[in-house]
């Protein structure tokens, strides 16, 4: 089903996950494990996975593969897809292999020019068709109607190569006009901010849900690495609970566990958004403490027919 009708008919707040494709075999094996934990009793069960794609289609198979795995744990998965650097043949290629697998719901992206080492693999073959992220939304439903629920990503703080906020916005009003049925953003830290965003969104019409994107810090060098990629502000408290904990790894991802769980029930409380994207990096104890925290029940964020056989629920109810 659509996201958006899985939106509709949940009971209570949700969350879903983003993973990313393994290289090997065995840790192909190993993520399925987790996602299948992830995704137990007593766990709410996630109302949708998502599985990234490398620039220029550098994972597409293994992507794609990830992603029938995942559907054949029962689970509704969102496809992201990017669009530069990628013939249009292979475009064509993964949104059939979705409709073959059964997989309806794709996050459309622009994605990032190769690093050198992929351009050798995958030279641009078709620079002008897909230019931005609205281009790929548009090619779907001319290609596709309205099989596929289309999200799109939304920056908190704007994208880099944005001149300000207000063309960031734009733009992503644009490609809601186009056809876009929700928007996952970038990671973020500075909960106000968000919700001076999310408030201009709506302001300037764009009414699509927005499922904030969630990172829980997992460790004080890839928080720092990430922080300094997106330019995202971070809280002057965050970094002064940091700083004495910065070489202790168990600390600083208990810490980012605790801040997580209250960003995620501080956006919950506001009722500006419906739900949270966890960002797992593939890790299992983060999101599990949290979950655990936020306490939600196996069926607070269920639909009425969970898509994963649930003990004290029939499959069919
Ligand atoms: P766009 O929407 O095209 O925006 C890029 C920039 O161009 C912005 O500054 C925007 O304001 C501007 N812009 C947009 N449309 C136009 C237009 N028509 N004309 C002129 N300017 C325009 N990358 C991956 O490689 N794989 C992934 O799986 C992946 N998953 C992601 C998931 C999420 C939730 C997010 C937030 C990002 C993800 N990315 C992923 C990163 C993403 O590919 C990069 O951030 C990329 O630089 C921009 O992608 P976009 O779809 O936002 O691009």
């Amino acid at each position: 089903p659509h996201l958006t009708s899985l939106l509709a008919q949940r009971n209570g707040p949700f969350h879903t996950f983003e993973f990313f494709p393994p290289r090997t075999e065995a840790g192909l094996v190993n993520l399925l494990d987790r996602v299948r934990r992830l995704a137990s009793e007593p766990l709410p069960a996630p109302l949708a996975v998502s599985v990234t794609w490398g620039a220029g289609g550098a994972t597409a198979d293994r992507s794609l593969e990830l992603s029938e795995q995942i559907t054949k744990l029962g689970l509704e998965v969102i496809l992201h897809l990017t669009c530069t650097n990628m013939p249009k043949e292979k475009v064509d290629d993964a949104l059939s292999k979705c409709k073959e697998m059964g997989i309806t719901n794709i996050l459309a992206l622009r994605g990032d020019p190769p690093r050198s080492e992929e351009y050798a693999v995958i030279p641009p073959t078709e620079p002008d068709l897909f230019q931005h992220a609205d281009d790929l939304v548009r090619y779907i439903r001319a290609e596709h109607g309205d099989y596929f629920c289309i999200g799109v990503a939304g920056y908190p703080t704007p994208h880099l190569d944005s001149e300000s906020v207000e063309d960031d916005l734009k733009w992503l009003k644009v490609k809601c006009d186009a056809g876009a049925d929700f928007i996952i953003t970038q990671l973020f830290y500075d909960v106000e901010g968000f919700e001076s965003w999310i408030k201009e969104c709506r302001r300037i019409g764009i009414s699509v849900p927005i499922i904030p994107g969630v990172m829980p810090i997992q460790n004080f060098a890839s928080f720092r690495r990430l922080v300094n990629l997106t330019h995202t502000p971070v809280p002057v408290s965050i970094m002064s609970d940091l700083e004495p904990i910065r070489t202790d790894d168990a600390a600083v991802k208990r810490y980012g566990a605790k801040l997580a769980t209250q960003m995620v029930r501080r956006l919950l409380s506001s009722s500006l958004v419906p739900g949270v994207h966890f960002c797992t990096l593939n890790l299992e104890k983060s999101v599990r403490t949290i979950l655990e925290n936020l306490g939600w029940s196996a069926e607070s964020n269920q639909l009425k027919s969970s898509p994963l056989p649930r003990h004290n629920q029939l499959i069919d109810d």
